[in-house]
């Protein structure tokens, strides 16, 4: 089978997995339709606004206007090749993954399909055996569908907010799960990508190590648990981190040295090592408990799992316990945290660990200050439940803090002339809950793991 070049591809979504994949799309030369069901975001794009902070992501999709078109109308599947669904998967209450909106948007595209052939594309992280369901939907509600020309296919996305168009340019793997002509028909759509020479320098530099991404070829089920099983890998080897840290402060170990001595063995790698706040977002924290919950509906126990979520939110009493040390009461005192997003170079903030230490200081009495490079905008509107003074400017948090908690690694921080600001505070104690000061400044420094910034080791 042969799919047009350039294919037409709608991607249902308009969140960092829609827009990534679009401009993508578009990158390597194909025309697509974005749909989402919001109207003011989609209002925003058509005016050449990108209604999330993603680096490059403004100038990826300005520099394809041409085949680029956004719409709230469901109508434009039935001229597409390929049609992704990149929808959110948010956790139920009791950490199932909700499926509504996948659920939702599978109906509306088996309104659509035509009588050609035609790919349905899931990139939502989803149970394994969603793939099926929304086959079994789409049969359901599509008279004229057709299982040897509508297939339906598994491609799981990678990408890291902050650095999500290097992630989908430059891909370690591109995982494909379900039928082997449809697998067939996803390699030729992603061909440029494959393609050892491919370089876009203009949306992202091409990394030293890359290669080419090895395509992966699966069933449904096994890519769907790909996606799983390496969110659950990646934030167990944080929790490891941080686990061991914790042992590390009380024997005198040094938790940096110790995670560079252990990352340089091959067999285990210097990714994902760091110790600090645990990790954040939408997808850890949901993947997690979701592998935990498909598990429970086959009364299948996963300890390993549900030790690193506890450790993962310990971290986030363990930053008060360092700050309650040095101050033994915040009642009154003005915290200033650095840092809402969950981390640096998004302004994303589900799951942030800085809205569970303002919850903690809230109930402690304490006075707090927060501030972000990029998110403080979409803290006044998500975060209004909390009590917190936001901080127009960096100086204006340090200024008479009884503590700093330097919460998120932004580059902003880590360049800060962290002296001058310190004496304008009315105590110098700084919580740098990402261990990112690496040299003596003055003030008392708390870090995770470790007894003080030394100098540079690793
Ligand atoms: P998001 O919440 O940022 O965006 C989801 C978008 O879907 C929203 O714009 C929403 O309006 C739209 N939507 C909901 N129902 C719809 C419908 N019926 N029709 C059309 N549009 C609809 O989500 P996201 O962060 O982009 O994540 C999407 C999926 O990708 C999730 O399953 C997530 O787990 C997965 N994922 C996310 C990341 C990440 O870093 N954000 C990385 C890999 C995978």
């Amino acid at each position: 089978m042969h799919l047009n070049h350039p294919a037409n591809v709608a991607v249902i979504g308009r969140g960092y997995v829609g827009l990534g994949t679009a401009g993508l799309l578009a990158h390597i030369g194909h025309t697509v339709t974005g749909i989402d069901i919001d109207e003011e975001k989609i209002a925003m794009l058509r005016q050449g606004h990108v209604p999330i902070h993603e680096p490059g992501l403004d100038d990826l999709l300005a520099s394809q206007v041409e085949r680029l078109t956004w719409t709230t109308d469901y109508s434009a599947v039935r001229d597409a090749d390929v049609i992704f669904i990149c929808v959110g998967t948010p956790p139920g209450l009791d950490g199932t993954p909700d499926l509504q909106y996948v659920v939702s948007a599978a109906a509306s595209i088996a309104r659509h399909l035509n009588s050609h052939s035609q790919i349905i594309v899931n990139k939502s992280t989803v149970p394994i055996g969603t793939g099926d369901y929304v086959q079994r939907l789409l049969e359901d509600h599509t008279p004229s569908f057709d299982p040897s020309r509508h297939f339906v296919v598994s491609n799981p996305e990678f990408l890291r907010e902050g650095t999500a168009l290097g992630d989908s340019l430059y891909p370690d793997r591109i995982v494909l799960g379900g039928q082997p002509q449809a697998l067939d028909l996803m390699t030729q759509l992603y061909a440029p990508l494959i393609d050892q020479s491919f370089t876009a320098p203009t949306v992202a530099p091409r990394p030293e190590w890359f290669t080419r991404p090895a395509v992966v070829k699966t069933s449904l089920q096994s890519a769907e648990m790909i996606k799983y099983a390496a969110n659950a890998f990646l934030a167990l080897k944080i929790s490891f981190a941080n686990e061991i840290s914790g042992l590390c402060e009380r024997v005198g170990a040094d938790i940096e040295e110790v995670a560079a001595g252990i990352g340089m063995d091959q067999r285990i790698g210097q990714r994902f090592l760091q110790a600090g706040l645990g990790w954040g977002g939408s997808c850890f924290g949901k993947d997690t408990q979701g592998l935990i919950s498909a598990g429970r509906e086959h009364q299948y126990d996963m300890p390993i799992l549900q030790a690193a979520i506890d450790v993962n939110y310990r971290q986030r009493r363990v930053v008060i316990d360092k700050l309650l040390r040095h101050l033994k009461t915040v009642k009154g005192k003005r915290v200033s945290i650095l840092g809402m997003a969950f981390k640096p170079n998004t302004d994303d903030l589900r799951d942030a660990p800085t809205h569970d230490l303002i919850v903690q200081l809230n109930r402690l009495g304490a006075s707090v200050t927060a501030h972000d490079p990029i998110a403080m905008n979409r803290a006044a509107r998500e975060w209004s439940h909390l009590s917190y003074t936001p901080a127009a400017t960096v100086e204006e948090a340090f200024e008479r803090a009884d503590a700093i908690i330097l919460a998120t690694e932004w580059d902003e921080y880590i360049n800060l002339d962290w002296n001058t600001l310190l004496a304008t505070t009315r105590r110098p104690l700084v919580i740098d809950a990402r261990n990112i000061i690496r040299r003596p400044i003055n003030a008392q420094v708390e870090q995770v793991g470790r007894d003080a910034p030394r100098g540079e080791r690793r």
